[in-house]
């Protein structure tokens, strides 16, 4: 069978791997000069950094057995320590044990340290109201109000799900970022409970690892198996149109270049460019309203700085929305995060990566005051700076783009084509690798 993957991220990377290995006669298509979408290392002063997906999800386990598979699992590594929260007026750490910055016990002083005595008070009426007398709710942000008050939601969750999912919490629904949370409520009688029980049924250890050497040795060693099992891998190959044949089975796979021709399509780019290949095999998709692009663009600092040495601020800090004096978002001290990245950085020299909102440049004066501000020192100089500027053409938790999955799963796409990446899998490894190993199932199951 001839198959062609359009996309070399790492949903096509997976999708093609798999069909490979079922014994595809596989073209993957990249548009870009290189392969890993938004898994990119970049040289910042001379070290090797991640400047895009820096780790991914232990749940569900699927990266993990992936990264197994390429023979990496012996590089798996947690991170050091956690992170921190930057509040209007004090940066404090943040609490353990939680689910997406909701508290399991409002009352623990590292959550009282964040919300304070009245917040607290506030939150442990969860404990107290009936689960009917507050009722269900669909979206994360007013669940959290209701049950626990604004402290909990402005302090705790919005800077967790604004920074980790790029998503608004009150526009959210509960279902999809954290499946199972509203059946565990109504089975513990409170928020606080379900979120407990959350924690209790997940596994022991940290949610999150990462690879010494960086997240991109996957990309690389995904690259090398795909090639090895005899898949040609095409990078420069934008792809300009995708053709159902009229006649029932097949494709016209369009690039600059050449026309190719495919029994089988896996569509693994991102969603704006989806949805433009997808005009003819699903026009009604292709016409839907879009999202606004996710438009981020991340700074990576090398520092030589004794002051750091001890990890001030754990891996780093995210910022509360009450905190004004600091235009980034979040700050990752990755050489507190990953020890791996210490060493190689050398003594005293330490890695920030600091991210902001939109792609306009931001002056060396601004990043290095948030940097000095989000990590509690007075001043900082930077020996080397490097950007990278993102687009998420359809962030996965935005409105546009869940009615865009709702009418894609009652679509019925030409027999033979199917879709993976972010847009349709969920942000993050853990989501996209689980997706894309599905968009690859043999199509006879
Ligand atoms: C700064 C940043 C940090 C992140 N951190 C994490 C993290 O720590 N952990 C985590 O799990 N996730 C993280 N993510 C999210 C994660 O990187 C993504 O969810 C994942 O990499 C998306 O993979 P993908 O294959 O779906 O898409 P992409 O990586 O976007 O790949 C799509 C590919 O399709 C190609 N393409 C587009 N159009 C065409 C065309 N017409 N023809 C051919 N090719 C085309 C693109 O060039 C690209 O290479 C982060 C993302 C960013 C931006």
């Amino acid at each position: 069978m001839r198959t062609v993957v359009i996309g070399g991220g790492v949903a096509g990377l997976v999708a093609a791997r798999r069909l490979a290995i079922h014994g595809d006669d596989v073209v993957l298509l990249e548009a870009s000069d290189r392969l890993g979408g938004r898994i990119r290392p970049l040289d910042v002063g001379g070290v090797t950094v991640d400047v895009g997906a820096e780790s991914f999800a232990v749940r569900g386990g699927v990266v993990r057995t992936l990264v197994d598979d390429l023979g990496l699992g012996d590089a798996v590594r947690e991170p050091a320590g956690s992170a921190w929260v930057a509040l209007a007026d004090r940066t404090v750490p943040l609490p353990a044990g939680g689910v997406l910055g909701i508290p399991s016990s409002p009352v623990a002083t590292d959550v009282v340290r964040v919300i304070d005595g009245r917040g607290a008070a506030r939150a442990y009426l969860d404990r107290l109201l009936p689960v009917l007398k507050v009722g269900r709710y669909e979206r994360l942000g007013p669940l959290v109000r209701a049950r626990m008050g604004d402290r909990v939601l402005e302090r705790l969750v919005a800077p967790v799900v604004e920074n980790v999912y790029g998503a608004d919490p009150d526009e959210v629904p509960v279902e999809l970022i954290a499946p199972g949370l509203n059946a565990a409520i109504t089975a513990a009688g409170s928020l606080s409970g379900a979120v407990l029980g959350l924690r209790a049924a997940a596994p022991a250890g940290a949610a999150a690892q990462g690879l010494e050497g960086g997240v991109h040795r996957l990309v690389d060693a995904l690259a090398a198996r795909v090639r090895s099992l005899g898949a040609d891998v095409r990078t420069d190959a934008p792809v300009i149109g995708l053709h159902p044949h009229p006649e029932g089975e097949g494709f016209t796979v369009v690039t600059e270049r050449e026309d190719l021709e495919a029994d089988r399509v896996v569509l693994a780019v991102d969603g704006a460019a989806a949805l433009d290949l997808l005009r003819d095999a699903a026009p009604a998709l292709a016409a839907m309203p879009r999202p606004a692009p996710a438009e981020t663009r991340a700074v990576v600092l090398l520092v030589e700085d004794a002051r750091l040495d001890g990890a001030p601020r754990g891996t780093g800090v995210l910022r509360a929305a009450g905190r004004t004096d600091v235009r980034a978002t979040a700050i990752t001290h990755l050489t507190a995060k990953w020890p791996w990245l210490a060493d190689r950085a050398g003594r005293r020299r330490h890695l920030l990566r600091l991210a902001y909102r939109g792609h306009d440049a931001v002056p060396d004066a601004v990043v290095l005051g948030d940097a000095a501000a989000l990590l509690g020192v007075d001043a900082l100089h930077a020996a080397a700076r490097v950007d990278a500027p993102w687009t998420d053409t359809a962030p996965a938790l935005a409105p546009e783009t869940i009615a865009l999955r709702s009418a894609l799963a009652r679509t019925t796409l030409p027999p033979g084509l199917t879709v993976a990446g972010s847009w349709v899998a969920g942000t993050g490894l853990a989501s996209v690798v689980a997706g894309a190993e599905r968009a690859a199932r043999p199509r006879t199951s």
